[in-house]
């Protein structure tokens, strides 16, 4: 995956996507068409998240491997601890093997129902995804990247804790990381001198940072949702004052003003030497295409599914 990001030969620095397991079959249709959409867009890598329960698990493992055997694109498998046990978690990563998935983005997962409530281990399980990235590494010629949080995981009581286990689990195997969503590139900056001020050569792994173009203030909530962090104060209000005084939304404003925030993030990062764009697509092609035409990306005239 690392060697992906080195060679691709694209506009600017390479960029990257997550998908999400469909809940049905219209889901699933919608996915597939983002699918072909970003194939035209040739991203580096594209990451697929795993889910709490038996159904989308099983169509997560499905879906990665059809990714790997029917597409062009390069597929990151996300694997969580939550409710296996290590015999189980060999097995799903015997299967991801078998459909010729060899890039994991390693994972402890949140305990399922609320992601804030107490973390229960399996009791065949593991305690910390450090232990996970070893059990994948021992297994075979796995590429494997974790997780890593530019305000600190919630769970961390301060962020000397928090960039301490980052930096572990880079020890432990990893060759990246991929970022919680944040909306205040400062933020970034910040993890990765961190980072590197703890660990010199964990700190030169490269930082993947995940965005996601708000495209209406529901997204706010959704966003909120997934990062378990307020949306800065000054991002809700430009979203707030696109959105205007009137009885409904004005969504095509607040559309346009969350692609120009995703836009000035990226440009930003860029910048800053960020070495991968990673965006939450919610399954859509069409806002994350949107920010890479903003930013200079050669992407197709051809219109794009919302
Ligand atoms: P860990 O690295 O195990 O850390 C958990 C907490 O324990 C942290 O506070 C850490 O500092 C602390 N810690 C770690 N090691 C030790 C130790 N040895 N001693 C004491 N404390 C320690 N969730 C899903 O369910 N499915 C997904 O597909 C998914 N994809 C994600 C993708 C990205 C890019 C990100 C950023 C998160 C994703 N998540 C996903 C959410 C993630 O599973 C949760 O945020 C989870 O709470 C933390 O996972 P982790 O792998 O960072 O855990």
């Amino acid at each position: 995956m690392v060697q992906s990001l080195r060679t691709h030969s694209g506009n600017g620095v390479p960029f990257s996507v997550e998908f999400n397991p469909p809940r049905d079959e219209a889901g699933e249709a919608r996915l597939w068409r983002a699918v072909r959409e970003f194939e035209r867009l040739h991203p580096a890598f594209v990451s697929m998240t795993y889910g709490a329960g038996g159904s989308t698990r099983d169509r997560t493992v499905r879906i990665t491997g059809e990714l790997a055997q029917e597409t062009t694109l390069l597929p990151v498998a996300h694997l969580t601890a939550v409710g296996h046990s290590i015999a189980e978690l060999r097995s799903l990563i015997g299967s991801y093997a078998d459909s010729g998935i060899c890039n994991v983005l390693v994972l402890r997962g949140d305990p399922p129902g609320d992601p804030l409530g107490e973390w229960a281990k399996h009791p065949g399980g593991v305690e910390y995804a450090e232990e996970l990235v070893r059990i994948v590494r021992d297994l075979g010629d796995f590429h494997v990247g974790v997780a890593s949080f530019p305000q600190g995981h919630h769970r961390s009581p301060d962020l000397d804790h928090d960039t301490r286990h980052l930096a572990a689990k880079l020890r432990a195997g990893a060759e990246y990381s991929i970022t919680q969503m944040f909306f205040d590139v400062e933020h970034y900056l910040r993890l990765r001198d961190r980072v590197i001020a703890m660990d010199p050569i964990e700190g030169a792994k490269p930082i993947i940072p995940e965005l996601m173009p708000i495209t209406s203030l529901r997204t706010v909530a959704r966003a909120e949702e997934l990062s378990g962090r307020p949306v800065p104060a000054d991002v809700v209000a430009r979203l707030t004052r696109a959105a205007g005084t009137g009885p409904e939304e004005d969504r095509a404003a607040v559309r346009a003003e969350g692609i120009q925030i995703a836009t000035e993030m990226a440009q930003r990062l860029t910048d800053e030497g960020a070495p991968c764009l990673h965006f939450i697509t919610l399954n859509f092609a069409k806002a994350t295409s949107e920010v890479l035409t903003n930013l200079g990306y050669g992407v197709s005239a051809a219109p794009l599914s919302a």
